[in-house]
């Protein structure tokens, strides 16, 4: 079972953002950026593109959901999303508050917060989720 599943069944703890019938999301646990999200699906698949096309639909119709979110908690000009799956071989996106080109990255500094702050961003997001 990946790490993530065992996230998901609560096995393993996380900041959960919000879950629905096929899909979970939750904070990446080494943020490039506050807020920086990871979005699932529940089934256990390694590479995004092979998911069948309703679970990929499903999976980016969510992800668009949080990002939405985001971008209303942190007042940030955009969203970005990336789809690595190097390190973690359940399908994830990448969710990336940014303000500008620099932001957008992966590669770049992880950033440090409290595990009250981590706490506190996740119901930032949950707010202004409908
Ligand atoms: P990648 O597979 O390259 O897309 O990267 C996997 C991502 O999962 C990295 O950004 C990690 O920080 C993140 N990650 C790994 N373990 C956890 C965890 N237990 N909780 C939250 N995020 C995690």
């Amino acid at each position: 079972m990946s790490i993530f599943s065992k996230i998901m069944r609560g096995e393993i703890p996380c900041y959960k953002i919000a879950e629905n019938e096929s899909c979970f999301a939750f904070l990446d646990i080494n943020p490039k950026a506050k807020g920086h999200t990871l979005v699932i699906p529940k089934k256990e698949v390694d590479y995004l593109f092979d998911l069948e096309d309703d679970e990929y639909i499903a999976l980016q119709k969510f992800a668009k959901k949080i990002a939405e979110a985001q971008k209303k908690a942190f007042n940030c000009k955009r969203i970005c999303t990336a789809v690595i799956g190097y390190e973690v071989p359940h399908a994830h996106i990448h969710l990336l508050p940014s303000n500008s080109m620099a932001d957008a990255t992966l590669s770049g500094k992880t950033k440090t917060f409290s595990k009250e702050e981590m706490a506190e961003i996740a119901e930032q997001i949950q707010k202004y989720l409908g």
